[in-house]
């Protein structure tokens, strides 16, 4: 018998939780026929909803007070933070990672245990396939997005993986044992390493509710993830650097040659301007590289918690 740890990141959920229960403990009710082989405890966390997220989760409390528990952020952290709150929380052999609108599709969850139990990986993602309904741009962006930041950073990325995902205990303390308040999941459990392999599924729609991401939002995190898992960006500022800086040497000669030879010219103002914002906007570029690194250094030296719990059963 394993015990199985059921993560669930819930931000403004009410309609979706019941749903989840009923759905993901069938499931669970099925591995166990014939033969008794999962135990599992599910760890829901409020990341500081507005509805009555909250309730919902008491009341599932209430039915199951073994089986079901929740912790409840005093405000909202981001999925982020609610990840590492639930990761936190887990007691399980196993722990699994799930998004409560039923996207993450809970009938993989037999055959990632398979996959764990019987061949030995240490954690199994999963990728989503083509998504339909999603515009051509988002999907051209996203693709990019993994173009970049495989191509910046040192860890391998695995395009379109969800945050869904089974893990074993010891995978689980290495990825709590990371103590970076800049927390990139997707970067955080490549980095670890470990035997992991991918399960593709067909994209789901939400059970209920509307989803959180706009594309500023995914824009942001994008960037983030890049921040986090290279300093690509501030080697480039170096060569940018360096590169206009050889130019500018190679400009001083050819006029310090034709000012002996041919004289001085005083025309040229608009190159002049032209050369002069170039300059200044290369560097205010690469202060600006460098201003999203201190950034990061300033919040991890601030030792803050990475969330605030304000109550928990
Ligand atoms: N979520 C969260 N905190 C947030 C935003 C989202 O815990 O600030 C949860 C949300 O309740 C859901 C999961 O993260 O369970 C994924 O969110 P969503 O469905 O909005 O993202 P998408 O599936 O569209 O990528
Ligand atoms: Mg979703």
């Amino acid at each position: 018998m394993k015990k199985i740890s059921l993560v669930v990141p819930c931000y403004n959920e009410e309609e979706s939780i019941p749903l989840f229960y009923q759905t993901v403990s069938k499931v669970i009710t099925s591995m166990n026929t014939p033969t008794p082989t999962v135990e599992p405890e599910y760890i829901f966390v409020d990341d500081g909803s507005s509805d009555h997220t909250l309730d919902e989760m008491k009341q599932l409390h209430q039915r199951y007070p073994e089986t079901v528990h929740y912790r409840s952020f005093s405000r909202n952290f981001g999925k982020e933070s609610a990840l590492a709150a639930g990761l936190q929380a887990t007691t399980g052999d196993l722990v699994a990672v799930m998004d409560v609108d039923l996207q993450d599709p809970p009938e993989l969850l037999p055959k990632m245990f398979a996959l764990v139990e019987n061949d030995g990986y240490d954690c199994v993602g999963t990728v989503q396939k083509e998504r339909r309904g999603q515009s051509k741009l988002r999907a051209f962006l996203s693709s990019s997005f993994y173009r970049v930041i495989n191509w910046l950073s040192d860890v391998h990325i695995e395009p379109n993986a969800r945050d869904y995902r089974l893990m074993t205990r010891q995978y689980v303390d290495t990825v709590l044992s990371l103590p970076e308040f800049n927390r990139f999941s997707k970067g955080i459990f490549s980095w670890v390493g470990f035997k992991t392999t991918y399960l593709a599924y067909e994209s789901q729609p939400r059970a209920a509710g509307t989803t959180h991401w706009n594309l500023r939002q995914l824009f942001a995190y994008s960037i983030e993830g890049i921040i986090d898992f290279s300093d690509a960006p501030l080697r480039l500022a170096t060569w940018v650097g360096s590169l206009s800086f050889l130019l500018s040497i190679v400009g001083l000669i050819f006029v310090i040659v034709r000012a002996l030879t041919v004289g001085g010219a005083v025309a040229g103002w608009p190159s002049l301007v032209v050369i002069m914002l170039l300059v200044g906007g290369i560097q205010l570029f690469c202060l600006g590289i460098l201003g999203q690194y201190i950034s990061k250094i300033y919040l991890e030296t601030k030792h803050r918690p990475k969330y605030i719990i304000r109550e928990e059963q």
